[in-house]
């Protein structure tokens, strides 16, 4: 429990240090994801006992950590990922921001780092995008991926509370997943590899459960298989795909009704913000008559079943960086279960509709609620 006495993060306070040399930005054929960044960078100090120091706006520039930090040693880092749209009208928009600060600040608690008022460094990020304006691209799927961090950097080999923290900001101008349109992947049902469990830490955005996932991956892409698909207990539950929300479509061949679902944040799974965006879309604008939505358990072997019954409608997997990513494919037990597409393309009707009704917020030819700010 932090004291009160404290400061909170305060964006009255922020200093801008402006480069002294603008960038050009790079042609949008070039920018690779997450391989270019933005000519500033945002940085917050936090120490226990002070609370958050001064904000500051400077060019983006190596950080530099005492090699006892204890961020490289136990693990005290998250981040998140979101992103920033250039409108239809050239206003500079980021979708949903509030849910990330939500989501980041609950990584936060759960590591002992500190935590801060959202709406504060959402406002620091603001000033961070506006300083880098020129920079954040044009077009459809052209976008500014944003990645908060926070660090501990308490420089003990004690294994403890960490009493140092720095909350970093860098940006990303980035382009469309799938450049000529979506390319719908082949997963693998992962059982012999577990991304998160109940009582762990799948929920939260935090560094250490990024870097267990590459070797399975690796392992599923000897094999043929760009993803995997994380399958948990031994009911073979889905759960997510790589780093996005699952979400599987099935038709009651009895009934014809059609059910959209995806695995209940349990605490297993992260809580995605397009998931979110997806269900209340959905909610509001699939028939009732004709969908039913579920937040519920389902397993690799219902969806093996259905698949064989002519139930398995479509799959997707949801997440910041690709919005939805069609699925063709899964490799499970040495079969291949296929996921039907439309004819002479590389994703459902479902994830399609899906992919433009976000599309359509994000670059502001529609306003939802507060999804967009300014
Ligand atoms: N699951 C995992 C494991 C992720 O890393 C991500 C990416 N943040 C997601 C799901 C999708 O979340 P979001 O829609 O907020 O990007």
């Amino acid at each position: 429990i932090r004291s009160l006495s404290n400061a909170p993060l305060d964006s009255t306070k922020l200093k801008i240090i402006s480069s002294t040399k603008p960038s050009k930005p790079k042609p949008n054929d070039q920018l690779v994801f997450g391989n270019t960044f933005t000519d500033h960078m945002l940085t917050i100090e936090w120490e226990a006992g002070k609370g958050w120091g001064t904000p500051e706006i400077k060019p983006y520039a190596n950080l530099s950590l005492d090699p006892a930090s204890c961020v490289f040693h136990y693990g005290f880092e998250l981040f998140e990922g979101m992103k920033a749209y250039r409108t239809n009208d050239n206003k500079i928009t980021m979708f949903r921001p509030d849910m990330n600060m939500k989501r980041m600040n609950k990584s936060a608690a759960r590591i002992c780092l500190p935590t801060f008022d959202s709406d504060e460094l959402i406002k620091l990020i603001g000033k961070l995008i506006e300083n880098d304006k020129h920079l954040v691209p044009e077009g459809k799927g052209y976008s500014l991926y944003i990645r908060p961090t926070m660090i501990g950097t308490t420089n003990t080999l004690g294994v403890s509370t960490p009493d140092k923290a720095l909350l970093f900001v860098i940006n990303s101008p980035v382009g469309p997943y799938y450049k000529t349109g979506f390319k719908a992947v082949k997963l693998e049902a992962t059982d012999y590899a577990t991304r998160a469990w109940p009582g762990g830490v799948g929920d939260k955005k935090l560094g250490a459960n990024y870097a267990p996932c590459i070797l399975p991956q690796l392992q599923a892409a000897e094999r043929g298989y760009q993803q995997n698909l994380w399958l948990f207990g031994p009911e073979k539950n889905i759960t997510e795909v790589g780093t996005m929300n699952a979400f599987f479509v099935f038709k009651d061949s009895k009934t014809g009704k059609k059910e959209l679902v995806t695995a209940p944040l349990d605490g297993t799974i992260l809580e995605g913000v397009t998931r979110d965006s997806i269900l209340t879309l959905a909610r509001e604008r699939l028939d009732p008559k004709e969908w039913e939505i579920n937040e519920r358990y389902y397993t690799i072997t219902e969806v093996e079943e259905r698949a064989a019954k002519g139930e398995l409608v479509e799959a997707f997997g949801s997440g910041t960086a690709a919005v939805v990513s069609p699925i063709k494919e899964i490799g499970w037990k040495g079969n291949d279960i296929q996921v039907p597409l439309l004819p002479g393309e590389q994703s459902g009707q479902l994830t399609k509709s899906v992919a433009n009704w976000i599309a359509d917020i994000q670059y502001g030819r529609e306003t939802y609620d507060n999804w967009s700010r300014v």
